[in-house]
């Protein structure tokens, strides 16, 4: 690795270190120091955000989306230094950080595409009507437009695809909105290399550099103050339930409320239907064993719940799935804090009533094994801890007596970003009644796949009533999480020399 972090925030173009720091955590090679975050850089990058505002919310498409490219180039150019800082900091396979740089470079190139085509604007027109009768129509515009600075916190288990040029950074200043954001302290060095690379683009490009600063991690109030400041208009969001709640309440509470798009917990449950699990019992367990640990099951999408009708099927299902998560040593997790919890939740399930150890395993504190778990309906309907997300590879079967109480478990779901059929063509009388129940409980429901693997594309969902998220019109991923940094407005008899150029452009 020829990269060695220097350990200073970006603020507004200026590298800045502050007195106090913190040393990394890595799973192998060096620790580094970083400066840690504080609330007097908070103000100064909003600042500095809100000044560049008015003209980058009003450039050209053409130059955002150069930008978006630049940055995708930038990281393509320090490729290397970046899967080799990211897998040491978090434990990930080198391979899945070289994917996921894939997919956090294709996405920005996504958007970039995207803005030129300029569908995303919703432009609208109602022509003048002057001789209308009793009153006459006035001329009538819409538009869609950038809502001011947002906020980003980087999220654990995506260092690049959700965290500095992530999801929520491409789709912001693709809109025309400078981006602040939260570094998370799991992986501060992947954070500053790929700031560099945002960096670098942003004077390649001649961009007012404002318009991107990342502050490191390390200390509470920097999140509370960034949510809290007045010039911040949203913020993306992708982490815990509590953490997430806690911020979406502040985001409320704020004198002007905004909106919070977190992405929180999800159990991402899967419904066996009767002649799939017949025909292929085996094939879905061992698919559903490689889904649930690929990554140590640190993704929001992981399909945690198994839902069977109860007798000899199920049984092969679950031995069969026993047998293969037995085969899934220790993987290395993201944070201490993350494999605590895993253990914390795992133990939860374990003393819960009625429910049975299918594989129970133990790792190294920085470590994560898979557990596997069996419960009734009754006990699953009963109890809440067994609807809650697990962060990591557990899962639990729950056995149903029949269809009714296959459905009864859909409709008592709470929100997910997911829910999987399997099913064969015989199921498709009992699949046509799971689906309006799924449609309300879920962002995308899929059919003999599993939800890990999350495409990035116009079409795609990753959000869903809350918990999955707090704001269930919106995603995270695709095309259309544009949208929630962008605001309708409409121009009632405005001079077409005043008017904004996207409208006409
Ligand atoms: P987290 O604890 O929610 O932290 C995410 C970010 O939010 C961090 O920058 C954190 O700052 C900040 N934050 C959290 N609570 C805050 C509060 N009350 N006030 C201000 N800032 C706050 O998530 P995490 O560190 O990534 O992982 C912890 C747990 O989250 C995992 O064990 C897992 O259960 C869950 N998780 C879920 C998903 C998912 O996709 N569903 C993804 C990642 C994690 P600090 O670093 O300063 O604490």
């Amino acid at each position: 690795m020829t990269f060695t972090p220097h350990g200073n925030h970006l603020i507004g173009g200026a590298w800045i270190s502050s007195h106090d720091q913190f040393q990394s955590a890595p799973t192998h090679g060096e620790a580094h120091r970083f400066s840690v975050g504080t609330v007097d850089l908070v103000d100064q990058a909003v600042d500095l955000a809100e000044a560049a505002f008015g003209t980058f919310s009003s450039s050209s498409r053409q130059s955002r989306a150069d930008l978006l490219i630049a940055i995708a180039e930038e990281i393509d150019l320090r490729g290397d230094d970046i899967t080799a800082i990211g897998s040491a900091e978090t434990g990930l396979p080198e391979a899945r950080l070289q994917g996921e740089r894939g997919r956090t470079t294709g996405q920005l190139r996504l958007f970039a595409q995207h803005i030129v085509d300029g569908d995303y604007l919703d432009r609208r027109h109602d022509e003048a009507l002057p001789d209308r009768q009793p009153i006459p129509r006035p001329e009538l515009y819409m538009l869609q437009r950038p809502i001011g600075p947002v906020a980003v916190f980087g999220a654990s288990n995506f260092p690049l695809a959700f965290s500095v040029s992530g999801g929520d950074t491409a789709a912001a200043l693709a809109a025309g909105c400078p981006v602040v954001v939260k570094g998370h302290s799991a992986h501060p060095g992947t954070s500053e290399i790929v700031a560099e690379a945002i960096h670098a683009a942003i004077n390649r490009c001649d961009v007012d550099p404002g318009i991107f600063s990342l502050i490191q991690g390390g200390r509470r109030d920097v999140g509370t103050a960034l949510v809290q400041h007045p010039l911040i208009k949203a913020v993306g969001f992708t982490g815990s339930l509590a953490g997430g709640r806690a911020l979406f309440d502040l985001c409320a509470a704020r004198p002007e409320p905004i909106p919070f798009f977190g992405e929180l917990g999800s159990v991402n449950p899967m419904f066996l239907l009767p002649n799939a699990l017949a025909e292929r019992a085996s094939d879905i367990a061992k698919g559903w064993a490689a889904s649930l640990t690929m990554g140590a099951g640190q993704f929001c999408t992981n399909p945690g719940l198994a839902i069977v009708v109860a007798g000899t099927d199920a049984d092969a299902f679950c031995d069969a799935a026993t047998q293969a998560l037995r085969e899934v040593g220790p993987q290395a997790m993201l944070t201490d804090g993350i494999a605590s919890a895993y253990r914390g939740g795992a133990q939860a399930v374990a003393n819960a009533k009625n429910v049975d150890e299918l594989v129970r395993t133990e790792a190294d504190p920085r470590y994560a094994s898979p557990n596997l778990f069996s419960t009734t309906a009754k006990e699953f309907l009963a109890n809440d801890v067994l609807g809650e997300e697990v962060f990591g590879p557990l899962g639990l079967v729950v056995h149903v007596s029949g269809i009714a109480e296959m459905l009864t478990c859909a409709r008592h779901l709470q929100g997910q970003l997911t829910c999987t059929l399997h099913m064969s063509k015989a199921d498709s009388s009992i699949a046509s009644d799971l689906m309006p129940i799924l449609e309300r409980k879920a962002g995308r429901i899929l059919a003999n796949g599993f939800p890990t693997g999350v495409e990035v594309s116009d079409t795609m969902v990753h959000g869903g009533p809350y918990p999955a998220s707090t704001n269930f019109g919106a995603t995270s991923v695709g095309t259309l999480s544009i949208r929630r940094f962008l605001r309708p407005v409409c121009y009632q008899n405005i001079p077409s020399d005043i008017l904004p150029e996207d409208l006409t452009a």
